[in-house]
């Protein structure tokens, strides 16, 4: 199938080769043209022991931003892994985007990083300096969420769905629940049952979605386990049989856990 593509990849390219020779043939084509076709295209700007990372944008400009996130990625590549019970047959490919409009564009809409499930890329937007701690922090934290969508997607695709399970265990499993948590005391916007499987709860409600999904993954963790929250990941809808327990009362059982101070 790889073989076939390239094979066919590389007849577009020849035949686009004669076909840009034949046009510069009357009119003369730009100095740039080359560059600028290139500029747009991620090309290989680091490899690390699991993952490649690409970039449309210099070499100078994003290898320290790629260092930096290439060693959050390996510093958590075994635990999300072995979280998850996953083993990945090929390195982990991630296209990092310095210019935030560019990077917008590209994906098409506003957001700073996502996994796309159909290519197995994930896609982050990264100022190129992260010399400032949040900074830095928050771009860290931001490609082990996406890491976390990555190996679960992979595990089971159809998680994509059911956004509270795929939100919820990124923002829990990349910690950064746990920094939220750390600050936040009061739970005066919890979300009810149907806000929760509405996917316009997460456009609507925002980072505060994120958040309680986070905190339903982690009272499962808690309460049942990280086998019973790997098993849900693999069969969404067997949830009550895998709780022994009807979705109202987890739901219920959840909000007790809150209001007990996550206890
Ligand atoms: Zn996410």
């Amino acid at each position: 199938m790889k073989k076939l593509a390239l094979t066919k990849g590389l007849g577009i390219i020849l035949l686009l080769t004669v076909l840009l020779a034949a046009c510069s043939g009357n009119e003369s084509a730009p100095a740039n043209e080359t560059t600028d076709d290139n500029k747009g295209k991620p090309q290989l700007i680091q490899e690390t022991e699991h993952a490649q990372f690409y970039s449309p944008d210099s070499k100078e400009d994003v290898s320290e931003a790629v260092t930096i996130l290439g060693e959050a990625f390996e510093n958590n590549y075994k635990r999300i892994t072995e979280l998850f019970r996953f083993e990945a047959a090929d390195k982990t490919v991630i296209h990092v985007y310095t210019d935030k409009a560019e990077f917008e564009k590209m994906i098409g809409r506003s957001t700073e990083g996502t996994y796309v499930a159909e290519e197995n890329i994930i896609k982050v937007f990264t100022p190129s300096d992260l010399a400032d701690a949040a900074v830095k922090e928050n771009y860290t934290d931001q490609i082990i969420h996406e890491f976390v969508h990555a190996v679960i997607l992979q595990v089971n695709s159809t998680v994509g769905y059911v956004k509270w399970l795929d939100e919820g265990s990124a923002y829990y499993a990349s910690n950064q629940l746990q920094k939220e948590l750390q600050s936040k005391t009061a739970f005066l916007d919890l979300p009810d049952m149907d806000q929760l499987t509405s996917p316009e709860y997460f456009e609507e409600a925002g980072n505060t979605a994120y958040f309680y999904s986070g905190t339903i993954i982690k009272f499962i963790v808690d309460k049942y386990g990280e086998d019973a929250w790997n098993e849900i990941l693999r069969q969404p809808d067997a949830i009550e049989e895998i709780l022994k327990e009807p979705i109202e009362g987890v739901y219920e059982k959840w909000k007790s856990y809150l209001d007990n101070g996550l206890s």
